[in-house]
């Protein structure tokens, strides 16, 4: 099964600026994909089409055999997003940002604290379940919105640059939980623009530059070439 199956995707904003040029992709069920490039190369533009957040120009894009243009409703609920930037009320607390999530979806009120507590436990949370977002540290802020994306269960998760601007420590604690999912069955694309971090986790990779694809292969070939 393809996780994400995309083909002649492009998007020119308006004012003219072209972000991507014709983007061809797939990634298979299972897979822990990097998408890397420098910055302005068009990251966050094919996240934001795949998440529905952004229109493309042209192409298609396929989540799980979903189109995103006429099955939008089932593509998106197979999705978690971690964005870039922070984009919750940075008044209500931990609790009830992913509670509000589960709800958003769907997801019924016991499921959702089940939940609730096992990803807030797991992303070292639960203690700070009652402190308001704004009450939390950067790294806190950005575990939250990985617990927050995955309160529906999605089967992708995509996560942007996720770990800009987090201390060391904590972006070997996130890799580990990362890691630890993907290992439970969670396809997950990340974009970043350390190779280290690709490095380190992914085992398949495009290099995206200027909003075109200029390498896509597995990370031990990439590592061999260079
Ligand atoms: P990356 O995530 O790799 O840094 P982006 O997808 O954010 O790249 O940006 C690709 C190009 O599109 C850049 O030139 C950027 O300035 C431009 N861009 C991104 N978002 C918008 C927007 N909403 N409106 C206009 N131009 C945009
Ligand atoms: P879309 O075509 O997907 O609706 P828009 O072109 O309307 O996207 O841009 C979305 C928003 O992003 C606009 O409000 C715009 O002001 C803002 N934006 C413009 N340039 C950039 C940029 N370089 N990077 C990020 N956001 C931008």
């Amino acid at each position: 099964m393809k996780a994400l199956d995309i083909s002649g995707l492009a998007k020119t904003y308006k004012g003219g600026v072209q972000a991507l040029k014709g983007v061809d992709l797939t990634v298979e069920e299972g897979d822990f994909f990097a998408l890397l490039g420098p910055n302005g190369a068009g990251k966050s533009t094919t996240i934001g089409i795949i998440s529905s957040l952004v229109n493309p120009t042209a192409g298609q894009a396929k989540v799980f055999g979903y189109d995103l243009h006429t099955e939008k409703e089932a593509a998106k609920a197979c999705i978690g997003l971690v964005p870039q930037e922070f984009n919750f009320n940075q008044f209500e607390t931990v609790l009830q940002i992913v509670l509000n999530q589960a709800g958003y979806y769907g997801v019924p009120r016991d499921l959702a604290k089940e939940r609730a507590k096992k990803y807030l436990a797991q992303l070292d949370l639960w203690e700070k379940r009652d402190a308001r977002a704004r009450e939390l540290s950067g790294g806190m802020k950005r575990r939250l919105m990985i617990a927050r994306a995955l309160m529906h269960e999605p089967r992708l998760l995509i996560l942007d640059e996720p770990t800009a601007g987090v201390d060391i420590e904590i972006r070997r604690s996130m890799w580990g939980f990362l890691k630890e999912i993907n290992r439970q069955g969670i396809t997950i694309i990340l974009t970043t623009h350390y190779l280290e971090e690709a490095e380190m986790l992914c085992r398949n990779i495009a290099i995206i530059n200027k909003g075109q694809i200029v390498e896509n292969t597995s990370m031990k070939s990439l590592l061999a070439k260079l």
